[in-house]
């Protein structure tokens, strides 16, 4: 009798570099790919709006790559434990295999799944494949997880690494019987009205987009990675962050390609080669802290700051998340994330700064409308990112350390070319001016045709008297904890 596996995908829509796939293969089994959307069970961060598109445009992808195997997708939405009874039910397959994911409610399925498949014939194997080390296995001398990055990365970069991989047969075999799926539009994860032309426009989501990006990265930009990478007016980073949190390309896959092209190079491409490692090592510090401390989407790794004054301010939100501010780097992120679905990492700490120390407003906040705009949307590093620049997460930046948008906007974008793409009543605006635009003469204020709060924002708040508030704020908290 043939012997059938369930291949279970969930963020590692790819099938090149698929150890899970690799497994079922080896081990001779027929081979049903199975997808199932169950947004009920992420344990409130079932995916964004912009992730939901670009879920669907990667598992229409991932199913035209399959159909060419001779392996057609089955999709299936519900409860993932109830479909994956029936799929095995229906299918009479004896092996489940998949990738472990490291969010808390991703988890608690896994070991519902473990547990009901317990004594059932069915053996379930949820195997490494979305990070470079598993965080249960990751631990330092004291056998604590780590919370400064420095060391942890010293050591995981230590480490013997090995990349195996066996490539993807021509076709994938597959049972006679085959369980049915829904369509890919039934799950109506596309916005109605349709929003996502600025989306459309910037990536290609799927296994080939994935791999175009690195070679095109590593192609050149990836040379001058370690100068570039705080320029948000250059295409100085690899952008593969929404590939990789799909799993479109696996980590251990940009990892191994890093290395190759670092043969032969100057030591300064060299440097920025292993600069963009280190990048990597981010993500994986981010999935640790994660998977070790699971409260942290919503409470402070660093308890004291449950005292934090924030402040309330539904206009000021607005304000920001719109990119109305009236500071122009701030805007251009806002802009550039609700339009393309990404912003610059150095932007995002500029954004994040200025919702929670000029404005005072919870990070939480920041965080819930990233998750939902961002294509990379990513539950660990969201988290740590904003913990990071909140200054109450692991290694963070200290809060009393507050960004100026102004200095930034003048140091990152000198020319201010990535303001005037993204804001286009400043597109005029000389380069001297462009970061504070308020201090420009009337007479060039109105040859660049900027009305200040007719076309353009005044500032919302005045940056520092915003810092002194902000500092006072801490205070405030030292107080209160004593
Ligand atoms: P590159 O510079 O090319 O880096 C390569 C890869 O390394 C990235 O694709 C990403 O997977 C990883 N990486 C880089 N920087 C970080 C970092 N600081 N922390 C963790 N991983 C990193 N990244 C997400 O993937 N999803 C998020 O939801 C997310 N939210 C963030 C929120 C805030 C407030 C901040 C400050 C950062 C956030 N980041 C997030 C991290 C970072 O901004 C993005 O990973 C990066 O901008 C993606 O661009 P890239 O692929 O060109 O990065």
């Amino acid at each position: 009798m043939e012997k059938k596996a369930i291949l279970w995908f969930r963020k590692d829509l790819r099938l090149r570099d698929n150890t899970a796939l690799e497994e079922a293969l080896a081990r001779k089994r027929k081979i049903i790919p199975l997808f199932i959307w169950d947004p009920d069970s992420e344990g409130g961060w079932a995916p964004g709006a912009a992730s939901r598109w670009w879920l669907h445009q990667s598992l229409s992808a991932l199913a035209a790559d399959l159909e060419k195997k001779g392996a057609p997708l089955v999709v299936r939405s519900g409860s993932t434990l109830e479909i994956l009874k029936q799929v095995f039910q229906e299918s009479s397959a004896d092996l489940l295999v998949g990738h472990r994911r490291y969010e808390p409610a991703a988890r608690k399925v896994e070991e519902d799944i473990q547990l009901s498949f317990r004594d059932s014939g069915v053996e379930v194997r949820l195997l490494s494949g979305s990070l470079l080390n598993e965080p249960d296995e990751f631990l330092n001398q004291a056998g604590k997880p780590y919370q400064v990055f420095t060391p942890f990365w010293k050591v995981l970069h230590a480490l013997p690494w090995v990349f195996d991989s066996h490539g993807v047969p021509a076709r994938i075999p597959v049972p006679q019987n085959y369980p049915a799926g829904e369509s890919l539009s039934a799950l109506d994860l596309l916005p109605l009205p349709d929003w996502t032309g600025g989306m459309k426009e910037a990536w290609q989501p799927g296994e080939k987009g994935a791999w175009q990006r690195l070679k095109k990265f590593l192609d050149e930009p990836a040379l001058s990675y370690a100068g570039d990478r705080d320029r948000p007016d250059l295409e100085g980073t690899s952008a593969l962050s929404a590939h990789l949190t799909w799993g479109e390309i696996s980590p251990h896959r940009v990892r191994h390609e890093l290395i190759r092209k670092s043969q032969g190079q100057t030591p300064k491409a060299q440097a920025s080669l292993s600069a963009h490692l280190r990048q990597l090592g981010w993500r994986e510090f981010a999935h640790h802290l994660l998977y070790h401390f699971p409260d942290t989407p919503s409470q402070p790794l660093k308890p004291e700051f449950r005292r934090f004054p924030w402040r309330k301010g539904a206009e000021n939100l607005r304000a920001w998340q719109r990119g109305r501010t009236g500071y122009p780097i701030v805007d251009a992120g806002m802009r550039q994330l609700w339009e393309s679905g990404w912003m610059h990492n150095r932007v995002r700490m500029v954004t994040a700064s200025f919702l929670v120390k000029d404005l005072l407003l919870p990070w939480q906040e920041g965080a819930r409308w990233f998750w939902d705009t961002l294509v990379d949307a990513d539950l660990a590093n969201n988290t740590l990112g904003w913990q990071w620049v909140a200054g109450c997460g692991a290694d963070a930046a200290p809060y009393f350390r507050i960004f100026n948008p102004v200095i930034q906007g003048e140091k990152f974008d000198p020319y201010g070319n990535y303001v005037r793409r993204w804001i286009p009543e400043l597109g005029e605006m000389p380069a001297k001016w462009l970061h504070r635009p308020w201090e420009a003469p009337a007479d060039e204020l109105s040859a660049a045709r900027v009305d200040f709060g007719k076309n353009y924002p005044n500032p919302v708040i005045d940056h520092s008297q915003a810092r002194d508030r902000a500092l006072g704020a801490l205070d405030k908290m030292k107080e209160r904890v004593g």
